[in-house]
């Protein structure tokens, strides 16, 4: 195998537990990268040659090396596959009644380039790295031998993939895998669209927060905002609600929430406008809901993106609290990484007071334990929801 030696000191991070190298830590004088196959394994040393395990390396890309495993002796093959695999699926069959849960969750599940969602037998896949993408054939004969799976579908179309220098056009089916399968969360079903949903078809890291929904939504008008295929809303229907809304700027999306709504026998309403102006909108109109959850996409997906997004965090947050009626919840999320729990919070109380509102936090959420956080890697740690009441006077 090829070998990759680090700069003095800069194993100290990996010795910490944590399992990536920039390319800017390498000594390329001792192991030059340029030229190595983009995605093949190293065995990666420390400045005087100790081992520090076995990685994928990418020389394109400032996130150049990716740690698999921190023995230096370990075969990276169909067992060691299995072995990730099994490890991952004993924690969420223990937790999780039904096989319906993100079954590995990268770095976290120690395979790092790697989501595997499971929705009973079929398994919705993201390869994100050079490395992963190599060792594709291990994977799939890995996922056959442990869970003998109908069928898998890798997606294709995200962005880790261009700048990794994979291809992002179609997606690939192994087996047989249908438009559309109906996902458990907590004893409701739900319409989950595989083929043509976003990332793997269905957010999984907010089922905890979501089952924390009961008390708040029964008998209330219920508000989604950046509803996706209205996982917060049909919950709510299902503990009660007496009225539920989606709002998403993707028609797809609130067509398969329609689709979800009616095989559970709930009647829906779907905007499909941008959020923040359909909550303008409800408040010209006079609406007003007795719960809303903010769930929006990763508003700052790059640090310097911060300013700009905690603005629109703000304004979001402060357009939702308009239709609040005099006593109500707001669930707030934040699936930014870069968007502290604590900066969340200052939003949410900023907010309130511009509003003329008070606002007391209830309870907190985070993603749910099938997307286990790595301690020694903060971005695996990325979910925020705040159960707020907001009153008046
Ligand atoms: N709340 C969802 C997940 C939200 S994902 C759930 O629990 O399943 C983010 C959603 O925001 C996507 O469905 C996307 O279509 C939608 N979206 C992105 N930008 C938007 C905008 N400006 N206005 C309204 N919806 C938007």
């Amino acid at each position: 195998m090829q070998k990759l030696q680090l700069k003095i000191h800069e194993e100290r991070r990996l010795r910490a537990g944590h399992m990536w190298a920039y390319s800017n830590e390498i000594d390329t004088t001792a192991t030059p990268i340029k030229g190595m196959v983009p995605g093949s394994l190293c065995a990666l040393m420390d400045y005087r040659g100790k081992p520090l395990g076995v990685a994928t390396v990418n020389p394109h890309v400032l996130l150049a090396v990716r740690v698999l495993s921190g023995q230096g002796d370990a075969e990276i093959d169909v067992d060691f596959f299995e072995r990730r695999l099994r490890q991952a699926l004993a924690l969420r069959a223990r937790r999780f009644p039904s096989p319906h849960y993100r079954l590995v969750f990268g770095e976290s599940d120690g395979l790092p380039g790697l989501v595997v969602d499971r929705f009973g037998d079929v398994l919705t896949v993201q390869v994100t790295t050079a490395g992963m993408e190599l060792l594709k054939p291990l994977l799939i004969e890995a996922l056959q031998r442990t869970l003998s799976p109908k069928g898998i579908l890798f997606r294709n179309d995200n962005a880790m993939r261009q700048t990794e220098g994979l291809a992002t056009g179609e997606d690939e089916v192994i087996g047989e895998v249908p438009d559309w399968l109906q996902v458990d969360e907590s004893g409701v079903l739900l319409d989950a669209p595989l083929k043509t949903g976003q990332k793997t078809g269905w957010y999984y890291d907010q089922r905890a927060n979501r089952d924390r929904l009961a008390p708040y939504a029964k008998g209330a008008r219920v508000l989604d905002v950046f509803s996706y295929v209205g996982g917060w809303a049909l919950r709510s229907a299902a503990f009660g609600a007496a009225e539920v809304s989606c709002i998403d700027s993707s028609q797809p999306a609130l067509d398969a929430a329609q689709r979800s709504a009616k095989n559970n026998g709930v009647r829906l309403e779907t905007i499909k406008s941008d959020a923040l102006e359909a909550l303008k909108a409800l408040r010209a109109d006079g609406r007003q809901f007795d719960l809303i959850i903010v769930d929006p996409p990763a508003l700052i997906k790059r640090k310097k993106d911060e300013e700009t997004g905690m603005a629109h965090y703000g304004a979001l947050n402060r357009a939702a609290m308009h239709l609040l009626a005099a006593d109500a919840v707001l669930v707030s999320c934040s699936c930014s990484h870069h968007l502290s729990e604590e900066q969340l919070q200052r939003i949410l109380l900023r907010e309130s007071r511009q509003a003329g509102r008070r606002l007391q936090i209830l309870e907190r959420g985070e993603q749910g334990p099938d997307h286990p956080v790595h301690p020694a890697i903060p971005e695996t740690r990325y979910l925020k929801a705040f159960y707020c009441r907001v009153t008046t006077g």
